[in-house]
């Protein structure tokens, strides 16, 4: 049977406490296998890491510095990063990290400082890395091509980039993961970009709290008028159900495409 797996969420999320039970219950009825959580600063490394802990076999946990984050880290932060790197040894991926300049503000500088030690932690290790960019293609190119990458590639987490840039992240050992956010019909840039993709490089995801699909792809809700608006998890199989529509294949072909390249990219212990 073909598993299905979420690239990029963050289960471990405040949002989600009350109703957490109930949301990986319903992940499991809806043949969610595997879900990649990922952490965004020093604060919430071990939550995902316990969250991990408590559900071995669904949960891979990832640890990153986001850009949005940035300010808030302590001065031994990449201390603490490596040291529970080489304690998991392979069980913890790096992420969410990368660039961001359309936040308010964007502290490039250091966005490039912080995001340049992950990606070296990440190679040293071989380890995945979940990677966000929002309109610094340019800077993150520059960093790829002149820095060392992990040999397994990376992930280019919600790509949202240009079509054009695809075959170049592409050689350079980008995968590009999917998220329903994208399924909006505004979004025909996204959906060029994803039809450029080669077949060997696709993943989706929900990078659920956020990145909320379009009606008619909310199929699944979370309980209370406090969560409503918030995207479920269990809704990846919306997104590949849209994804396959955009790419004019199968939905059972893109399934079998997005499980082997998520099981090629991750260390997955299948059981
Ligand atoms: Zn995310």
């Amino acid at each position: 049977m073909t598993t299905l797996c979420d690239a990029h969420n963050h289960l471990h999320d405040v949002r989600f406490l009350a109703e957490l039970p109930g949301i990986l219950s319903t992940m499991h009825d809806a043949g969610i296998t595997h879900c990649v959580v990922n952490g965004t600063c020093e604060g919430d490394w071990g939550h995902v890491m316990a969250l991990a802990r408590a559900n071995p076999r669904m949960i891979l946990p990832s640890i990153g510095l986001h850009p949005w984050k940035v300010s808030t880290r302590s001065d031994n932060w990449l201390e603490k990063m490596t040291s529970t790197v080489i304690r998991e040894s392979g069980r913890v991926f790096i992420g969410e990290c990368g660039l961001d300049r359309w936040m308010h503000k964007p502290n490039i500088e250091e966005q490039k400082k912080v995001f340049i030690s992950q990606l070296a932690l990440a190679s040293e290790y071989n380890l995945p890395i979940s990677i966000h960019c929002l309109k610094a293609w340019g800077t993150l190119l520059e960093i790829l091509k002149t820095h060392h990458r992990p040999q397994r590639g990376f992930l280019l987490h919600s790509y949202g980039g240009s079509p054009e840039l695809v075959p170049e992240l592409a050689a350079l050992g980008g995968y590009f993961s999917f998220s329903g956010y994208f399924l909006r019909e505004e979004k025909k840039k996204v959906h060029e970009a994803f039809r450029r993709i080669p077949p060997d490089r696709v993943m989706v995801e929900t990078d659920a709290p956020d990145m909320l699909p379009p009606e008619p792809y909310r199929k699944y809700s979370l309980a209370t008028s406090a969560t409503h608006s918030l995207n479920h998890p269990a809704n990846l199989l919306s997104v590949v159900e849209g994804l396959a529509k955009i790419l004019e294949i199968r939905e059972s072909h893109l399934r079998s495409l997005v499980s082997e390249n998520f099981h090629s990219f991750f260390p997955v212990e299948l059981s």
